[in-house]
């Protein structure tokens, strides 16, 4: 049976649905699982989204941002569980960990190629654009009308994922799918301006302490963020967005990495790639995942050792590319 045949079977015969979706939400899982879960709200379902970390500000004009929550409601006994946008069961993170015991069916549904198909029913599809835009031919199949709410979410998501319409993973289907969310009520230009045209001051200062560290090499360029500096500065709950974008938009770069010092010592990486190079592979091999242009990981500190091992890896996965020292025709790699 096809994937979304087996969904729409086991939405059909569940009456309370969890939806997980990764730690650190962005913009698509937060607006794939909303939109998702007023979907299922419609059919008559009680749903609830787990995260382990707060829904960001830049999505916080949602609707159904009262249903993310880092715990089930009280009474809430879940007889299925959707993973959303996440490439793997840790990342998931706490919130959703004790669901994922065995005794719950689980879907799961992403577009990670590091995807591990850790679901009972998995619906992957590494060519889709983001999460939310795979979720529009599974309401489809539900039969749920897109609602001017559900569009707004998932028009967060596919915006979000494809830096408004600008990354080589847009496809006709993506343009075709946004179109359908605009026609259905959602707004792009407020959406595009809250996900990537505000910014607290907080962040830009953080940019400012990441940029003061820039250095390149051979076409990989790297930005580091020392716990100790964010505390002097007191941006230690600013976190590092955007910055791994900012950086590969130097002419001579290939690959951009953000190494940020955690609390607990360990050092979170935000990889990006042009077209033709690769950090999906080593995020993966790092114990992260994410797409060959945009990836992460979090590795061991101190970040004076993480830095020049992940640079190492980065140099290895990409030696021909990097020799090279081109990019691939426009439209490759994606
Ligand atoms: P960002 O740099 O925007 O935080 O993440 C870029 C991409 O890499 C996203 O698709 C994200 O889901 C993925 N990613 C980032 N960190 C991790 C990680 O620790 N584990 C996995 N599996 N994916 C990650
Ligand atoms: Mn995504």
């Amino acid at each position: 049976m096809p994937p979304v045949d087996d969904i729409v079977r086991l939405v059909g015969g569940a009456r309370r649905i969890a939806i997980a979706t990764h730690v650190a939400p962005d913009p698509d899982a937060a607006g794939s699982s909303l939109g998702l879960a007023l979907a299922l709200q419609s059919l008559g379902k009680q749903v609830a989204v787990l995260c382990d970390d707060p829904l960001p500000r830049e999505v916080g004009f949602l609707p159904g941002a009262e249903l993310f929550g880092s715990s089930l409601p009280p009474g809430f006994s879940p007889d299925l569980l959707i993973a959303l946008d996440s490439s793997d069961v840790e990342r998931l993170g706490e919130a959703a960990a004790p669901l994922l015991d065995g005794a719950l069916p689980v879907v799961n549904i992403d577009h990670h190629i590091t995807n591990l198909r850790y679901g009972n029913v998995n619906l992957v599809e590494p060519d889709s654009a983001s999460a939310a835009e795979m979720l529009v031919p599974l309401i489809d199949a539900l039969g749920v009308p897109l609602s001017a709410e559900i569009a707004a979410c998932l028009l967060a998501g596919v915006a979000g994922d494809t830096r408004s319409f600008s990354t080589t993973s847009v496809t006709p289907d993506t343009l075709r799918v946004a179109a359908r969310l605009v026609e259905s009520g959602a707004d792009l230009a407020a959406t595009v301006d809250a996900i990537f045209e505000r910014r607290s001051f907080g962040l830009l200062r953080l940019w400012g302490l990441a940029l003061s560290s820039l250095q390149i090499e051979d076409g990989i360029i790297w930005a580091t963020v020392p716990e100790d500096e964010r505390r002097r500065l007191d941006l230690f709950r600013v976190e590092a967005k955007g910055l791994s974008n900012l950086l590969l938009s130097a002419e001579e770069a290939s690959i951009a990495a953000v190494f940020t010092e955690l609390s607990d010592g360990q050092v979170e990486v935000s990889f990006r790639a042009r077209p033709g190079y690769d950090v999906a592979e080593v995020a993966l091999a790092l114990g992260g995942g994410g797409h060959p242009m945009a990836a992460g990981c979090t590795v061991s500190g101190p970040l004076a050792e993480a830095v020049p091992r992940v640079l190492a890896a980065l140099r290895e996965h990409n030696s021909a590319a990097l020799a090279s020292g081109s990019d691939a025709a426009l439209g490759s790699g994606a």
